[in-house]
């Protein structure tokens, strides 16, 4: 005997997973042992510091912790997270009711329509964008209404061309500077007509800051809520993935209007409990400790991008220079989508480069590729480039 298994609705409505066809290409040519590089995925090469997996020791030792954490995080995580708000950003935050702790980012960002959007509710999301955007809208029975981020805007939404019969549905809108994947950085005048959109529709701004540390040529990214209002529309979103190498541990929070963190938290109480109590340690050791690791990351990720991007642009290809995110943005070549270049990266040249489409129809005619080996190898991508040719 046997039953069947049928998917929910709200998984049969997720939209189609558009890097599959690369997924099986790349794992064809691994099998038939091309020695492949991998600029594809997001995630950071360079190891954890090591005063932060030396305070996750230390803590993993205490049996203290070993018991569950309370699911919006421990004090002292969260009065860390407030001093290095007030001295990176100068934003003064009370750790009490404005700091939620998050197991990464991802887990805030997609929990939180759950704590906003009634069915049939509009959230706005930027497109090309971070999928979990959507699919958190989608699965609390939202509607996503996509903000398309172009070139002739500086990938920023224009927010005059959203309808006002949306905006009134509105209840929340996903926004993220420096961006994942078009690398744009915001300008505080565009944070300001955020704010002012927010009020006029009351709207909840959800800002995905998970690049705020990741910049070069001395850039330092501004905190959504240094604008004036910011704070009473809006949360913003960390993770301490990117920032500190940790993308495996699972740590980041959200920060902002009071009663948006609480609603958070709320949800969260009935999914799950907490991050380890170890790991919000070592976090504490991350932001508190000494900064100079994340600046040494800076400088290796500028090195990489210089090579890549000075060499894309002697083959001929229109790039711009990232001042934040370690994600290159570029233009592909006429004649190819960016599926079918993607394909000829990897069948050509051995190198994985992500379709801009996955990301949202407006990233069609564009590749991501992220900072993700060393300099050597990066060399040696932009060699086989050039000898492969377009
Ligand atoms: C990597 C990433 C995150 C999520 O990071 P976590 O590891 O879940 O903290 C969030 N937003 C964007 C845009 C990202 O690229």
């Amino acid at each position: 005997m046997t039953i069947t298994i049928e998917k929910s609705d709200r998984l049969k409505a997720l939209p189609p997973y558009l890097f599959k066809e690369i997924d099986r290409k790349k794992s064809e040519a691994r099998k038939k042992g091309v020695d492949i590089i991998d600029l594809g995925v997001g995630d950071p090469d360079m190891p954890t510091p090591t005063h932060i997996i030396e305070a996750l020791n230390k803590a993993a030792w205490d049996p203290a912790n070993h018991r569950y954490p309370s699911y919006s995080g421990m004090g002292a995580f969260n009065e860390a997270v407030a001093r290095w708000y007030q001295k990176r950003f100068q934003v003064a935050l009370s750790p009490e009711t404005e700091v939620v702790t998050l197991i990464g980012s991802k887990e805030g960002i997609a929990n939180i329509p759950l704590a906003l959007i009634n069915p049939g509710d509009i959230g706005l999301a930027t497109s090309p964008g971070y999928p979990v955007y959507n699919t958190g809208i989608q699965f609390a029975g939202g509607q996503t209404w996509f903000m398309d981020l172009l070139k002739s805007n500086q990938f920023l939404p224009d927010l005059s061309v959203i309808p006002d019969s949306v905006a009134a549905k509105a209840k929340l809108m996903f926004i993220n500077y420096p961006n994942n994947p078009t690398s744009a950085v915001a300008t505080l005048e565009f944070f300001k007509d955020v704010v002012r959109f927010a009020e006029k529709h009351n709207i909840i701004v959800c800002h995905d800051a998970a690049y705020s540390e990741m910049a070069f040529d001395g850039y330092r990214p501004p905190s959504f809520l240094e604008t004036d209002g910011a704070k009473a529309v809006g949360v913003e979103f960390h993770s301490l993935s990117k920032t500190y190498n940790m993308t495996g541990w699972r740590l980041g929070f959200a920060v902002g209007r009071a009663e948006v963190i609480q609603a958070l938290g709320q949800i969260k109480s009935n999914i799950d409990s907490g991050a380890f109590q170890a790991v919000q340690f070592a976090g504490i050791a991350a932001l508190d400790g000494d900064q100079a690791c994340v600046e040494n990351m800076n400088r290796e990720y500028t090195l990489r991008r210089n090579i890549l991007v000075d060499g894309l642009r002697e083959i001929g290809l229109s790039v711009e220079k990232p001042r934040a995110t370690f994600y290159v943005w570029i233009e592909i070549p006429k004649g190819y989508s960016s599926t079918s270049f993607a394909s000829h990266l990897l069948t050509r040249a051995g190198i994985v480069a992500t379709p801009g489409n996955g990301f949202g129809a407006p990233g069609e005619g564009y590749v991501r590729m992220a900072l993700t080996v060393g300099t050597e190898r990066m060399k040696e991508a932009v060699a086989r480039m050039k000898s492969t040719g377009f």
